[in-house]
């Protein structure tokens, strides 16, 4: 039942001395629209897809609904319906046909990245292409480089990884990808793969260095979509504590001495003050991976009506360019782009 009540009446002289009104600024969209502060533009996102070889059917991730593993011919749909909508970037994950201890299946030139890569351009030569570099897609252990054995203790071997790495890139650079994206968290990676490409004659080929990465929970579902985890221990020998700013700012400034043309702060979310840190500190553009978890997240809460899942996904990717990254990775890309035409 509501009670009718009569309104409470002015203080005239309380409401004289009430001069500065912040809310004169939002009182319509219009108002708003005119002092908004950050606004995330197709431009700013880059699209990622999985590729899968052609014999494989098209999946969609279970913890990532609308995200799909991809063969070539529906990656470059994917990156046609991304480029329409205004996106002008995407970033590849590849599952090989066969894996092995090295990871040797990603510098096969008929590899699924490799491929995708090569159509993309073929169709859409104006969509900037970037590559993720990393094993764990390609290896039997699902580590992110060579495991060696000291004294019974299995762990990622640094020095023995970075050529690899580099080859991959190579692999990937002679296919035609715009940029290669190391995600690996191996010490001297940037410098390793730089050398490699200008050593081929690709002095062209960008790094996005994923300088600042975090072993997070936030990457659960990104393992099944990249069949990427791990058989034995976990990546924290690599991957960054999540309690560490200082050690990400140091991880920064190393790619970026070593050559990094873009680097980036993973998952975004959590992470809000080290992008924002990033951004003070360095003058390169700063990219933020909007990483799987956070999408399934969204997804999901909105799948059981408890959010409102378009409106929390414009906040997330707000939030993210508002702390201060130039450009966001994210599974929403293409939802948001067309949500925008
Ligand atoms: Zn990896």
């Amino acid at each position: 039942m509501t009670k009718t009540f009569s309104p409470p009446t002015i203080d005239t002289a309380a409401r004289a001395a009430l001069t500065r009104r912040p809310r004169r600024l939002r009182r319509t969209e219009g108002i708003r629209a005119l002092v908004r502060e950050t606004v995330v533009r197709a431009e700013d996102l880059i699209y990622p897809l999985f590729v899968v070889p052609n014999e494989r059917p098209r999946v969609e991730i279970k913890s990532m609904p609308g995200v799909y593993q991809n063969r070539v011919r529906e990656a470059v749909d994917e990156a046609r319906r991304a480029f329409d909508a205004g996106v002008r970037a995407v970033l590849l994950f590849g599952l090989p046909d066969y894996k092995d201890g090295i990871g040797s299946a990603s510098w096969d030139p008929t590899g699924p990245v490799q491929s995708a890569i090569e159509a993309i351009k073929r169709v859409l030569p104006d969509m900037t292409v970037m590559a993720a570099v990393c094993h764990c897609e390609y290896t039997d252990h699902g580590h992110c480089g060579v495991i060696v054995d000291h004294n019974g203790v299995k762990d990622v071997d640094n020095d023995q990884t970075l050529p690899l790495l580099a080859k991959q890139a190579v692999s990937f650079a002679a296919a035609g990808a715009d940029f290669v994206a190391p995600s690996d968290m191996m010490d001297g990676r940037v410098a390793a793969i730089r050398r490699a490409l200008d050593g081929r004659d690709m002095p062209e080929v960008g790094i996005m260095a994923y300088s600042a990465k975090f072993a997070s929970g936030f990457y659960g579902p990104f393992r099944e979509a990249a069949e990427s985890a791990p058989q034995f221990g976990d990546r924290r020998s690599y991957q960054m504590d999540p309690a560490n700013i200082r050690e990400a700012i140091r991880e920064m400034e190393l790619d970026v001495d070593e050559g990094a043309d873009m680097i980036m702060v993973k998952p975004a979310l959590s992470y809000l003050d080290v992008i924002r840190a990033a951004r003070e500190r360095f003058e390169l553009p700063v990219a933020a991976y909007n990483v799987s978890g956070e999408y399934s997240m969204v997804k999901a809460a909105a799948e059981r009506g408890w959010i409102d899942g378009p409106r929390v996904m414009g906040e997330i990717l707000t939030s993210i360019k508002r702390a201060g990254a130039d450009l966001i990775i994210t599974y929403h890309a293409v939802e948001f782009a067309e949500k925008m035409l």
